[in-house]
């Protein structure tokens, strides 16, 4: 036994709910393939089965158990160690544990066990002889269903199996077939063309006095999409002229179209367009960010809307691109980003990939591969913020668009952080530079602009120099009194709107609520119909037909009368986008007017229609949420109404004056983007607001300087660092005298100040009550150091048996 060689381990990180590192041993002959970064099956108590990361190698035995050995040896994952080195960065640095963070960063088949397929590869009659029952029985499974996966064989054979499977793979009968290697299935795309030869009949369709009008709209869509430089899919065309599948198939009949499937990717291929020649603005913009490169890692580039910041993008990409390097272009939510998304596939073609949660298993297995590899494909990556975990290891270059808006901070669930910081700190491991770009950046970004951290690059003029839009403060009361109040809108609003109808011109009705109306209220009795898990009210939504929460999704059908006192009296307050549609339709009847919310397009289908509709001038007047304020670019648009700015002034938040500017100017932006200056108009009961007078101006650094003196003053980021901890139970005495009594136990860390227990806005949703405590640490105490002694007080105290079953998250940076 003493002349045994050191036995050698591996830590390897498992999944949540395991969440850590644990210790396995390494069995004989695996050494060889084990390296940080690979992808171990290891068994974890008595049944399941779980693939796992290696995190390290080493020789400590662990002192109270004896580990179990590695089953397996799956393959590579990830192959530069700042990757994983980044995994704990942001464990740590948002206070959660490395499990977590490999949950959202790995795509679930190189995650699950349940995933891991398993074959036979030879035949039952070249079986050898000797086996068991239960291996023939295991083999059995595997030849009978080639998706057999490992769960299959445990949940056929019990907790035998792993061992059993290990054996056979050993002796070469079962393989372990990863899914990686799989063979991708080539999509096919039916593409539409002119057949030769046919000027006459096409001439006849498109003239005037033709009466196939659905016709002639597929021939103009047709011609619309091919000057565009695509290929024109049966599906885009359709989409485009928005006549029915008969209109094509006549056309098709008629030998005037022909219709051929070709492969997916080479439809994209056909990239080929110019990047634009920049204007002398956008080059100067260009050159500034260049040579700020060579003495700072990070620019800011604060380009006012439609400066044409996506051409800058572009530039720089190409040169990485050139390079060989990998280029990371991140942006807030890919769904809403489609145009940009068409824009960069016009110049990239297949050369660029996507990377999202809302993509498929095996296309992000696929593009993980490629990121790994570094293959061409895999070094121009357009993301969302998941795309940070991917394998870069050539990373050169970082670009966050729009890096103010709050959707790059994941809420929920753990880990909770801030992708924009986030992917500053993995270019920092790489060298990488950062741009980062907005039309109203965000407080903290401009803050380190100015204490000298950042760069800044400006860009103040729009594309085609056309001046900002003026801007045009509707006060509510004073039009009510004087009777110019119809509805929800003032009158010089519906002016604007009809004058923009009239000449073929496009609005944007910005409304911040979906729903009919946010109130239900008996005018008899007061009684307000809340929702009975979450302290808030439902709001009415009338094609559905439903009374619905919006924070726990329950609904209820519509009442007829009170159900506190029976009264029928029952009365709708507040406007929701549905009935601000509503009332534009009784005020236009011709107009055509279209909804842009979460309940219109939660397919992206529709939503991608709705953009076509808009960019093909199918509709004049787009009401929406704040999905209309987020990067559209549609260049017919030219009168923008806000029905009521109060409710984002008025958030109890400290962000809220920030939110409210960035919102209310990007809105704005969305008008007069070619041709004629844009005109907005924001209706208020307070058009005194200082956050009303700067979107007038579009002055950014003085609406800058404005909060900036006010965060230095009452103690905000970015002058003090703030975390955010939230108390969660359904229990409110419960959880209530936790909260105090947690506070006894913070006042003792005493570098900090702490707000709370307070309620948050909505202090119950589904079920459970909400405290939370705002932790303010000033810049000059360690961070790091903090948070420890933050993580340690709190982990003892909810050890406490009282205390167990309450649920507590951290927010860093909030
Ligand atoms: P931003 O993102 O700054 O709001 P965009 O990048 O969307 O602005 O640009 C606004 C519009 O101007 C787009 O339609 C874009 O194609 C066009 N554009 C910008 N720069 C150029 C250029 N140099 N040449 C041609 N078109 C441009
Ligand atoms: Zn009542
Ligand atoms: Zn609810």
């Amino acid at each position: 036994m003493e002349n045994q060689t050191i036995p050698r381990f591996a830590e390897v990180l498992l999944p949540r709910p395991l969440a850590g590192g644990f210790t396995y041993l390494i069995p004989e002959g695996m050494h060889a393939l084990l390296r940080p970064g690979i992808r171990v099956l290891v068994q974890f108590g008595n049944r399941k089965i779980y693939s796992g990361i290696v995190l390290r190698l080493h020789d400590e035995k662990p002192e109270h158990h004896q580990p179990k050995a590695i089953l397996e040896v799956l393959g590579p994952a990830i192959d530069d160690q700042r990757i994983l080195q980044f995994w704990e960065w942001l464990a740590s640095y948002y206070m959660c544990t490395p499990g977590e963070v490999m949950n959202v960063a790995l795509p679930s088949r190189l995650k699950l066990e349940s995933e891991t397929q398993l074959f036979c590869p030879i035949e039952e009659e070249h079986w050898p002889g000797e086996l068991s029952e239960a291996e023939l029985e295991v083999l059995r499974l595997t030849r009978s269903n080639s998706e057999t996966t490992l769960n299959d064989v445990v949940k056929f054979s019990g907790t035998g199996a792993v061992k059993l499977v290990r054996q056979l793979v050993d002796s070469g009968l079962l393989l372990i077939k990863e899914s990686i290697k799989h063979q991708s299935l080539e999509k096919w795309v039916k593409v539409v063309r002119l057949r030769p030869d046919n000027d006459e009949l096409i001439a006849g369709i498109l003239s005037p006095t033709s009466r196939a009008k659905s016709q002639q709209n597929l021939l103009l869509a047709y011609y619309q999409i091919e000057s565009t430089g695509q290929l024109v899919t049966r599906e885009k065309l359709l989409e485009v002229s928005r006549a029915s599948m008969s209109s094509l198939d006549a056309l098709v009949e008629k030998g005037i179209f022909e219709i051929a499937e070709v492969k997916e990717s080479s439809i994209i291929g056909r990239s080929g367009i110019q990047a634009y020649a920049l204007t002398p603005a956008q080059n100067q913009a260009l050159q500034q960010i260049l040579d700020s490169f060579q003495r700072k890692r990070i620019a800011l580039l604060h380009g006012v809307t439609s400066s044409g910041k996506t051409e800058i993008y572009v530039h720089l990409m190409k040169q990485v691109q050139q390079s060989g390097g990998q280029c990371l272009l991140l942006v807030p939510e890919i769904a809403l980003t489609t145009q940009l998304i068409g824009r960069l596939r016009q110049f990239f073609g297949d050369q660029i990939s996507l990377y999202h949660s809302r993509m498929t298993d095996r296309e992000r297995t696929d593009v993980w591969e490629s990121v790994r590899k570094a293959e061409p494909a895999g070094r121009l990556i357009v993301g969302a913020r998941s795309a940070l975990f991917l394998p870069y290891s050539d990373l050169r270059l970082v670009i966050i668009d729009e890096e103010h808006d709050p959707s790059y901070r994941q809420d929920a669930p753990n880990p909770r952080y801030q992708g924009r910081d986030a992917a500053i700190y993995l270019a920092s491991l790489f060298d990488a530079r950062v741009l980062l770009g907005s039309a109203t950046p965000s407080i903290e970004s401009y803050f380190n602009t100015q204490v000298g951290k950042y760069d800044l690059v400006e860009l103040h003029q729009r594309y085609e120099g056309i001046s900002l839009p003026t801007v045009e403060i509707i006060d509510l009361k004073a039009t009510r009194k004087q009777g110019q109040l119809r509805g929800n809108f003032s009158h010089i609003l519906l002016q604007a709107i009809e004058d923009a109808l009239s000449r073929g011109k496009q609005s944007i009705i910005f409304q911040n609520r979906r729903g009919y109306a946010p109130r239900l209220v008996c005018t008899e009795c007061g009684f307000i119909y809340m929702c009975q898990h979450c302290d808030i009210t439902l709001t009415l939504h009338k094609a559905a037909q439903k009374l619905r929460c919006h924070y726990c999704g329950s609904e209820k059908s519509i009442p007829l009368t009170c159900s506190a006192c029976g009264s029928t009296q029952l009365q709708l307050h507040g406007a929701g986008t549905e009935q601000i549609e509503d009332e534009l339709t009784s005020y236009f009847p011709n107009a055509r007017i279209e909804r842009l919310d979460i309940d219109t397009a939660r397919s992206k289908k529709r939503y991608q229609q709705l953009l076509t509709d808009m960019e093909t001038g199918q509709i004049d007047i787009l009401v929406g949420t704040q999905m209309v304020t987020k990067g559209l670019n549609f260049t017919k648009v030219e009168v923008v109404g806000v029905v009521n700015a109060d409710n984002l002034l008025y958030f109890p938040e400290y962000r809220a004056h920030e939110r409210a500017f960035q919102l209310l100017e990007q809105v704005a932006g969305r008008s007069g983007r070619s041709g004629q200056r844009g005109k907005v108009f924001i209706q208020t009961y307070t058009p005194q607001h200082p956050v009303l007078t700067h979107v007038c101006s579009h002055q950014y650094s003085d609406f800058y300087q404005w909060q900036a003196t006010e965060r230095r003053e009452f103690h905000y980021p970015p002058y003090v660092r703030m975390i955010q901890l939230t108390l969660r139970h359904r229990d409110l005495k419960i959880l209530q005298s936790a909260a105090s009594q947690l506070a006894q136990s913070l006042t003792t860390i005493s570098e900090i100040s702490i707000i709370g227990p307070e309620f948050p806005p909505v202090a119950r949703v589904s079920d459970y009550y909400r405290l939370r405590f705002l932790i303010k640490i000033p810049k000059n105490q360690s961070y790091l150091r903090i948070k420890n002694t933050l993580w340690y007080t709190c982990l003892s105290f909810f050890a406490h048996a009282d205390y167990r079953r309450i649920r507590y998250t951290f927010e860093v940076d909030i």
